[in-house]
């Protein structure tokens, strides 16, 4: 069972393709969009170990040839080194201005493959492969390409879209459970920001999602990426809507940015954790009903997610400190902090009317049941 979803922007409208199979498949979808019969594919090296032969004989199939670069694995990978690395190699191996770069591997080398694209000769296209969740329902979609700066997160970048997405389910069943729960942060979001019934459907399908039930998985996935093609459509620059879908983003890159962008915080984590802080914030301001910081938490905790600073190991500085640095967020306009708050589930709102002291109460007291619990 294969499922389309269109992202119908002008002049460059593509399909994101979910199903199982995709990568012994990949030379049928690719081949349409290729001038001469070859890609140059970035992946990372977990991806590569498992799945990249596959791709190669998926794409030989056709008659297309590969050459790849196999990257280091982890969020530290989005760096300018690796950009040069990327950009070098693409040009040494002559990938031309009609050529396609594909990116295969979880966000972090869509992220960085795409900006490679994005700058190589002024640009060339690009077709991802999202490999885990996370950028199956959410990066691969969209256009946001870029790296991290030592100043904060993305903050280097670039929109260009792809050519294609192709999202095949099957791969998942090699993630990590610890990635693939990450990735379903962002997927809680998109109920969280704007669809109450996917988010009460998520509470019911959460359990065989995470087992592995792959009509639930193909489901989830296509409702993602048609929530976030619906707001890319509308925004794509994000002037106003589009920023809806950094809904818990604002605290998460300031955890990010506390726990190094490594291992103890995968940017999902801190994204579901970031879901619970800004309901927590919207029911302070009185904007939601306090049962529904309780309902967030319940669901995170029911499918074995991190959902409180206190599920973040090892020492987080203090409340103002964690404040100084989501003034490093890319969403700041004119110093104001912005934030996507919520008026109850599935009705998220951005505004830059949120008092700097209920954010410092918010973050006071979930550090200090953290130290209550440790
Ligand atoms: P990731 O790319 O680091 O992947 C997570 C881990 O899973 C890595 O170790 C990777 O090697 C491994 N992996 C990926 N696919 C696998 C598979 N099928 N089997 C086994 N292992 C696999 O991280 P991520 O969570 O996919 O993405 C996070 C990044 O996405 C962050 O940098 C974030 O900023 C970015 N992001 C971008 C957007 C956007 O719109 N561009 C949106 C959300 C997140």
């Amino acid at each position: 069972m294969t499922v389309t979803v269109s992202v119908p922007l002008p002049g460059r409208a593509y399909d994101v393709v979910i199903g199982p199979g995709l990568v012994d498949r990949a030379g049928t979808y690719v081949a349409p969009l290729l001038r001469r019969p070859r890609v140059a594919v970035l992946t990372d090296e977990n991806v590569a170990a498992l799945h990249l032969e596959r791709l190669r004989a998926g794409l030989s199939a056709e008659g297309i040839d590969m050459v790849a670069l196999t990257l280091p694995a982890g969020e530290s990978t989005k760096s300018w080194a690796h950009l040069t690395q990327s950009v070098d190699w693409l040009l040494d191996q002559k990938v031309e201005r009609s050529d396609v770069v594909v990116a295969f591997g979880g966000g972090v080398i869509g992220d960085l493959a795409g900006f490679a694209a994005a700058i190589l000769r002024r640009g060339v296209r690009f077709v991802q492969m999202p490999t885990s969740l996370l950028a199956q329902v959410d990066s691969s979609v969209g256009g946001k390409t870029g790296i991290n700066a030592t100043q904060g997160k993305n903050l280097i970048g670039a929109f260009h879209q792809p050519s294609m997405v192709l999202a095949d389910i099957d791969i998942l069943g090699t993630l990590h459970a610890r990635d693939f729960l990450a990735g379903y942060g962002e997927v809680v979001k998109y109920g969280l920001l704007g669809d109450a019934a996917f988010f009460e459907w998520l509470e019911r399908n959460g359990a065989a999602l995470s087992a592995g039930d792959q009509a639930t998985r193909i489901e989830a996935v296509r409702h993602s990426v048609q929530m976030k093609a619906d707001i890319v459509v509308r925004d794509e620059t994000e002037q106003g809507d589009r920023a809806l879908l950094n809904l818990g983003h604002t605290f998460c890159h300031a955890l990010e940015a506390a726990t190094g962008y490594g291992n103890r915080l995968l940017h999902g984590e801190g994204v579901a954790i970031g879901c619970a802080l800004a309901f927590e914030l919207s029911a302070r301001l009185g904007l939601c009903s306090q049962e529904d910081p309780s309902r967030v938490r319940a669901h995170l905790r029911s499918m074995g997610m991190k959902t409180d600073l206190a599920d973040i190991a090892g020492d987080l500085p203090d409340a103002a400190t964690l404040l100084e640095l989501m003034g490093q967020d890319k969403k700041v306009v004119d110093g104001q902090l912005r934030f996507v708050l919520a008026r109850g589930i599935g009705q998220a709102f951005v505004t830059g009317d949120v008092p700097a002291s209920t954010v410092l109460d918010v973050l006071t007291d979930a550090l200090a049941l953290r130290a209550q619990m440790s």
